[in-house]
């Protein structure tokens, strides 16, 4: 093999020029999207219920369940799940380590204390871990499908089952994605997604909760959703028939309409759009199939499930395979062959590291609130995560068309720097598993 100076070292990089800016462009947005928008700002219809209410019923059918209740963002669909499934004070709700906070930080606001579990080499939770988590407090099991990664729903169902808990699913990375020829979002009890505009279903600020149970849909509205609080929604729920028409959960949760206008004209284009970024990437990782030190994050197709939108791409990586080379260098080599700063250590950083979860009192109540009401110290030590902690992963572009000259440049730079690994062992100090909080910038 002939050495090639890697770009960090002076050589030359692989990605010379940009690549078409609709390559990563996202959301497409046409003039129908473009006329959607007019139509609610022209009228003034921002703050009403009648599109939402057609963008609801429109994704019902879509997602396969009975119910969808839209609202302003997904941390406040994930909120509205948690009090929808009656989550209390005292109660313990078992959530995976590395994820976006709002998948579960809003437990605290119930007086209940997530748990957190071991993710496992796709980065989604671990079945093998999670009856470590269980007690007699534990009341539910959060499920993310990170990355877009279909979780282990028929080992994690029977475990939920087994013990009788209640399933969420935060099916924010995943949305339409499938699990052996199921959706996403219909294992459980409650699911709840962000469409915010970032995201593989992007809709400006959006979110929505999805159920197939009558009594978890009704005390979603209730919990949220002032103007729909009364005898028209709430029909089962005897308990909350004496507290129409305010929020109960003191907070407003209504979707703006300029965004579920968008959303109704996204949705009908999603899945065409989702399966050509699929190909895109299934193409991508083929062209890197069998290298040391990296390992696809994605699921084989023929066994019906998917990626849905690939939202976040990510590899595994496996330092060992390369000499000991640490991420946070691997993927600055990258970046040095491409163009457009592709290429980052870590996703989120595990959750249970951060302050919040060791003393952040919200109750002002003098104790830090995950173990307020808590009849042990949930807070785990160190140990019991390591696992997690010190697993690698790495960003990859994230196609939104199958551009197969394109890809295979950016491909090309990957292999590069594994075929040349050797080059980069020397200054490499930093061995962390990196990894940012959000909003936090790449650099920091
Ligand atoms: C984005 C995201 C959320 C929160 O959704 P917002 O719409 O930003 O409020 C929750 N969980 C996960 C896993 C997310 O990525």
């Amino acid at each position: 093999m002939i050495m090639e100076k890697l770009a960090l070292l002076g050589g030359t990089p692989v990605l010379k020029n940009y690549p078409p800016k609709e390559l990563f462009a996202w959301p497409i947005i046409t003039e129908e999207d473009e006329a959607a928008a007019l139509e609610v700002i022209r009228n003034n219809k921002f703050s009403g219920t009648d599109i939402t209410e057609k963008f609801q019923n429109e994704f019902a059918e879509w997602q396969g369940t009975e119910y969808a209740l839209a609202f302003c963002n997904g941390t406040a669909a994930l909120t509205a799940s948690m009090f929808a499934i009656g989550l209390g004070m005292g109660d313990e709700i078992i959530c995976t380590t590395k994820t976006y906070w709002a998948s579960i930080t809003q437990a605290a606001n119930f007086g209940a204390s997530a748990v957190f579990c071991n993710i496992d080499e796709n980065m989604s939770m671990d079945p093998d871990d999670l009856e470590r988590c269980i007690t007699p407090k534990t009341k539910a099991i959060m499920v993310v499908h990170y990355f877009a990664y279909p979780c282990d729903m028929d080992r994690i169902m029977a475990i939920a089952k087994k013990h009788n808990l209640l399933v969420i699913e935060d099916v924010s990375h995943a949305q339409g994605g499938m699990y052996k020829g199921k959706k996403l979002g219909t294992f459980g009890d409650v699911a709840a997604m962000s469409m915010m505009s970032s995201k593989s279903f992007a809709a400006g600020e959006l979110g929505i909760l999805v159920t197939n149970t009558r009594k978890y849909y009704e005390r979603a509205i209730a919990f949220a959703h002032y103007e729909r609080n009364d005898s028209r929604y709430i029909k089962e729920c005897e308990e909350l028939k004496p507290y129409s028409r305010i929020a109960l959960g003191g907070l407003k949760g209504r979707a703006n309409q300029l965004c579920t206008a968008m959303a109704r004209v996204q949705l009908k284009y999603y899945d065409e759009r989702c399966a050509e970024i699929r190909k895109a990437m299934n193409y991508f990782w083929d062209l890197l199939e069998g290298l040391p030190g990296i390992r696809a994050i994605r699921v084989d197709e023929s066994t019906g499930s998917n990626m849905a939108g690939w939202y976040c791409p990510h590899g595994l990586y496996l330092p060992e395979e390369l000499g000991g080379l640490s991420v946070k260098r691997f993927c600055e080599a990258v970046r040095a062959e491409v163009l457009g700063g592709i290429c980052w250590d870590g996703g989120n950083h595990c959750l249970h590291t951060h302050e919040f979860f060791k003393t952040f009192d919200l109750f002002n109540i003098g104790k830090p609130t995950r173990i307020a009401f808590a009849d042990r110290d949930v807070r785990e030590d160190d140990k019991e995560l390591e696992r997690s902690a010190n697993l690698c992963c790495f960003s990859v572009p994230w196609f939104k068309h199958f551009e197969k000259e394109w890809i295979e440049l950016y491909a090309k730079a990957y292999r590069k720097v594994i075929e040349n690994y050797e080059q980069l062992l020397e200054q490499d100090s930093d061995k962390s598993q990196g990894g940012r909080w959000y909003g936090q910038s790449n650099e920091e």
